[in-house]
């Protein structure tokens, strides 16, 4: 019998009071702000004069302070009189942070753009954004080293790189000025955190900066494509024929090893799919002739496109036919998403509130609605084996399989209901995904009862944010 321990993480919305005291606010003129780089004061007038002009559509919070006390500002945009999509279910998350390294301005700008973009389209009532910002929310934080942003130098003022500070293989690569510890430095810690505690069900990371102009996927640690290559491999083709010739590499080969960085982070421990976004190889300038809009506009196409589309940057499983024959489910799925999954099975709660699952070796299983329930899973001591025949199954990115799985004795009847279970990704670290299934689509050949009743389409988004299951961290959605 194993433990199915569980950690609920509280959903701790940082409410800090944004506003300052003064009446209303303005931001830079746009002559300025298009030719010459943000410096943390004139950020500061700029996301205020946002926040007080459109608090239908944006939260300004601090999530915690550089090293030498400046504020780092988030901007959190969607359209907040919609708590959730038109169809009930939650909105996409986004989550874009910008100047890690504060002598790279442009990337800066462009995580600036990206938030003005939506904004002022909100406020032109263009179309794609209307959209947009009904089924998603943004979190942007701009500028994360607002000290050395103001000292153009990389580095934070403790003269550490703060993309090389994170807590994924901190320090293991020759590299320069990681820190004294992974997160020793408040700029990465707060930056932790939010991803922790906010955006842990982000379906899309990216963070950016200036050096080169490429896209860089994980892993900047090793040279091997990513567990979920398909993914980052079919963004690549898609931006190449559709937008942008911008090269997207693996970070380890097309740039260099790197260890640390938020990148590597933000896929190995939270899961997400992540994409460094280098803007060119302009840095230690403080503005442009050009301006910005129009130079950085090809990057900003890119991110467009990568917001717009963030429903499909993850396995969507869906339940085409569920057919229940002497203990035996037959089981048809579709893939709608991008992205592949390896880990997927289907659970039974029948009508006593007892949660099965295929194989028959008990075991204790959190709920949707966070409870401890008894299950009859497969596996061995070690935990659940989803690779054991007729115990779990993967499924391609955009693609369908089929599969059996063996419940043994449960009592499946019509009264009770199927759960799909499955991570979002590939990668071990990727959230779990636990939804009811149709009942539209399940079928009885038991003792010829016939069809079952379909009496609601209920989709169940499971209310756990963090859950342990058998020694491995498990993050439920
Ligand atoms: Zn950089």
């Amino acid at each position: 019998m194993r433990r199915w321990a569980a950690i609920i993480l509280a959903s701790v919305m940082l409410s800090v009071s944004a506003a300052p005291a003064a009446t209303a606010q303005v931001g830079q003129p746009d002559i300025v702000q298009e030719h010459w780089y943000h410096s943390y004061a004139t950020l500061t007038l700029d996301v205020n004069a946002w926040a007080d002009d459109y608090p239908e559509i944006v939260n300004l919070l601090v999530v915690g302070q550089t090293e030498m006390g400046r504020n780092l500002w988030m901007l959190q945009i969607s359209d907040w009189s919609l708590e959730t999509k038109p169809d009930g279910t939650s909105k996409e998350v986004v989550y874009i942070d910008g100047g890690h390294h504060g002598n790279e301005h442009l990337g800066t700008e462009l995580a600036f753009l990206v938030a003005e973009y939506y904004i002022e389209g909100w406020a032109d009532g263009e179309q794609e954004v209307l959209d947009v910002l009904a089924t998603t929310e943004l979190h942007i934080l701009i500028m994360l080293n607002a000290d050395g942003n103001d000292f153009d130098t990389r580095w934070n003022v403790n003269q550490v790189d703060l993309n090389r500070n994170y807590d994924h293989y901190w320090n293991t690569c020759p590299t320069t000025q990681p820190g004294s510890a992974a997160f020793s430095e408040s700029e990465t810690h707060s930056n932790s955190i939010y991803m922790n505690e906010v955006v842990p069900h982000a379906d899309l990371y990216i963070t950016m900066h200036t050096g080169v102009w490429i896209m860089l996927y994980p892993w900047g640690k090793w040279p091997e494509q990513p567990s979920d290559w398909e993914l980052f491999h079919f963004i690549r083709d898609d931006v190449h024929a559709n937008i942008s010739d911008i090269p997207i590499r693996n970070a380890n080969q097309g740039l260099y090893p790197n260890c640390g960085t938020s990148r590597d982070y933000g896929y190995g421990v939270m899961g997400y799919p992540t994409f460094t976004f280098e803007t060119d190889d302009e840095q230690f300038l403080l503005g442009t002739v050009e301006a910005l809009s129009d130079r950085l506009g090809e990057e900003l196409d890119v991110m467009r496109y990568l917001i717009q589309n963030v429903w499909y940057w993850r396995a969507r499983l869906v339940v085409d036919s569920l057919e229940v024959e002497d203990g035996k489910v037959h089981l048809s799925v579709s893939n709608l998403g991008h992205a592949s999954t390896s880990n997927a099975t289907l659970l039974y709660l029948d009508e006593d509130g007892e949660w099965w699952a295929p194989g028959g070796i008990g075991g204790i299983f959190l709920d949707h609605v966070g409870e401890m329930r008894e299950v009859y899973s497969c596996g061995d001591e070690i935990g659940f084996n989803f690779s054991i025949l007729g115990c779990g199954f993967g499924v391609n990115a955009t693609n369908s399989t089929v599969t059996t799985l063996d419940f043994g004795g449960a009592p499946i009847s019509s009264e009770g209901q199927f759960y799909l279970v499955y991570q979002k990704r590939v990668i071990d670290s990727s959230m779990w995904v636990n939804e009811s299934v149709n009942e539209s689509v399940v079928e009885m050949k038991a003792d010829g009862s016939g069809l079952l009743p379909a009496p609601s389409i209920l989709l169940v988004f499971v209310a756990f944010a963090l859950a342990a299951i058998n020694s491995r961290n498990r993050k439920f959605e």
